[in-house]
């Protein structure tokens, strides 16, 4: 299955992302993950990246297709794919059309603005292996350390409250016409956020109907 997952910023789409290449067996792309690390590494992509990223604009689309090719050209993207984080603008969905690059669906996760500023504040992710957990909804079974791998946690510096309300504006304004692109292709599914982690993946399997 190729899958693109859409919706806001902590709508949760990196959590049922992981949960799916488990159920699936296709290995989760997501550009977020690959452009924090290429800042943590200190590469050439990161210097560039980390000046959008710090204020929750966007990486430019030229930069980030480059990024994406590579990455889907390897041998584990073969089966299929889940993408969370792109295509994120229109000029993103319209170069993966002209590159061949195929999507099956596109599956939104709707949740208010509200809801997410209230989420993004809680969130913490491993400096190591890049998990995700929510101080509140999904806490690690130790303070502030990493199920998977022991690394500590840290909170990511755009899920700062100024720096959520600019990616939440650039979300409506860039991303969120990706939604009508992907209903007039036949491609969109729509499932509402629920109030634990386990019901919005319940509701998403129902969906997919896997
Ligand atoms: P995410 O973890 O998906 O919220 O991504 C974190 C940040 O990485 C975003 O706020 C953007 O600055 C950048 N980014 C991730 N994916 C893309 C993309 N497809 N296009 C442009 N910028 C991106």
């Amino acid at each position: 299955m190729k899958l693109i997952l859409l919706g806001p910023p902590g709508a949760g789409k990196g959590t049922q992302a992981e949960i799916l290449s488990k159920k699936l067996g296709v290995p989760t792309i997501s550009t977020g993950n690959i452009l924090r690390n290429a800042v943590k590494n200190g590469t050439k992509l990161g210097l560039e990246a980390k000046t959008y990223m710090d204020t929750g604009g966007l990486v430019p689309d030229g930069v980030i297709m480059g990024v994406i090719k590579e990455r889907l050209s390897e041998a584990d993207c073969r089966g299929g794919y889940i993408l969370d984080g792109i295509p994120r603008t229109l000029v993103q969905a319209e170069a993966f059309e002209d590159e061949g690059i195929a999507i099956d669906t596109a599956l939104l996760i709707t949740i208010s603005d509200e809801e997410i500023e209230e989420r993004m504040t809680g969130r913490r992710v491993c400096k190591g292996c890049s998990a995700t957990y929510h101080i509140k909804t999904n806490p690690p079974k130790t303070h502030n350390t990493c199920d998977s791998c022991g690394h500590s946690l840290e909170m990511r510096k755009d899920d700062e409250p100024g720096t959520v309300r600019n990616r939440l504006q650039v979300y409506h304004d860039l991303t969120e016409p990706l939604v009508e692109h992907y209903k007039d292709r036949h491609k969109l599914l729509v499932v509402n956020n629920q109030p634990s982690i386990e019901a919005t993946t319940a509701v998403l399997y129902q969906t997919l109907g896997i």
